[in-house]
């Protein structure tokens, strides 16, 4: 087998902190293996700007300029980390043979991409990158994030475990997965769904080297709710669920009513009605607000609204069209 040209995404938003410190560290990666005859000297990095409002697409620019390797592409605004992945990855799918998505903060180590061409060579098509411990997480991204797994199991979502999207998959996947049309995008929870063959690979993960995160909790709820609603339709089961015992309660509760009357027990009212008056209301808006979570769904891809808007290149285009 001829050696495969890999094309390593790199979503950076306001990176201008870390893409100096990263960059030549990814170049130094990419160039051991060429060296080590595991990967084409074809082979590139491949940034993908955010819509960064700092320096992230001169220094990107800068870059491209400065060694053929690096690659990087612009989003015409701010959409968030994975259509910008997504974005990266439609753009390599037909010139390489494998990627490897890896953020641009230097926390995933970069040595685990040995491993994850090899367990290639060994005939996956998607390599996942676990993390093999959470030690310099803090503990309470450390506590969030591991609910964040288990909830997501629950309901039905197949994700593997400490996973983020440190991962490799070949072109033959992607082409595939081009055919994922939904704008509601989830990748790490939607790869397992092209199937193929996928192996695993185990990494430290270390603290940025620069910079700070962008998840913070608000935003990790939200990619949560995307990541159930996109991929789960379990909480509208619940939600059948939860009426239906609601229901029988209540038709216990209208049984102790009646024979409470027969009996000729006064009924102290007040308190009691007051609490199952506000108990179903606040069933019925949670279940209104679940359905009207996956209505705004509909409502989102029924537009078909394009999921990432390519607006430059480090390099020129033959093809008009783009
Ligand atoms: N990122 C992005 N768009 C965004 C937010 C983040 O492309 O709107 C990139 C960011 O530059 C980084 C990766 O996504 O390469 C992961 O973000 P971050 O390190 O802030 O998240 P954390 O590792 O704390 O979960
Ligand atoms: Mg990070």
């Amino acid at each position: 087998m001829s050696e495969p040209i890999l094309w390593i995404i790199v979503p950076c938003y306001n990176e201008e902190d870390v893409l100096p410190i990263t960059a030549p560290l990814f170049l130094q990666k990419l160039n051991g293996l060429i060296s080590a005859g595991k990967i084409s000297p074809e082979s590139r990095v491949l940034f993908v700007n955010d819509g960064s409002r700092d320096r992230t697409w001169e220094i990107i620019s800068e870059l491209a300029r400065g060694d053929e390797h690096f690659l990087g592409i612009a989003q015409s605004r701010n959409r968030g980390h994975q259509n910008a992945l997504l974005a990266g990855l439609m753009e390599a799918k037909g010139r390489c043979d494998i990627t490897i998505s890896i953020d641009c903060d230097g926390q995933d180590d970069l040595n685990a991409m040995d491993a994850m061409v090899e367990e290639y060579r060994k005939g996956c098509d998607v390599v996942y990158g676990v993390r093999s411990s959470r030690r310099s997480d803090s503990w309470f991204k450390r506590t969030t994030a591991q609910s964040f797994y288990r909830m997501m199991n629950k309901m039905g979502v197949e994700m593997v475990y400490d996973h983020a999207d440190y991962r490799l998959v070949s072109a033959k996947v992607l082409r595939h997965f081009a055919d994922f049309q939904e704008v509601n995008i989830f990748l790490r929870g939607m790869f397992p769904l092209v199937g193929f063959k996928s192996g695993s690979v185990y990494y430290e993960r270390h603290e940025r080297l620069a910079g700070k995160s962008h998840y913070p909790l608000g935003k990790m709820i939200s990619f949560a709710v995307e990541g159930i609603t996109s991929l789960s339709v379990k909480p509208l089961t619940m939600i059948v669920v939860l009426g239906l015992i609601t229901c029988l309660l209540g038709f216990v509760g209208i049984i102790w009513a009646i024979v409470e009357v027969l009996l000729g027990n006064t009924i102290t009212g007040w308190a009691s009605t007051i609490c199952i008056i506000l108990f179903l209301g606040g069933v019925q808006l949670l279940s209104i607000g679940v359905i009207g979570e996956y209505i705004g769904k509909i409502y989102l891809e029924t537009k078909r609204r394009p999921r990432y808007i390519i607006s430059e290149r480090t390099w020129e285009t033959e093809d008009r069209e783009q």
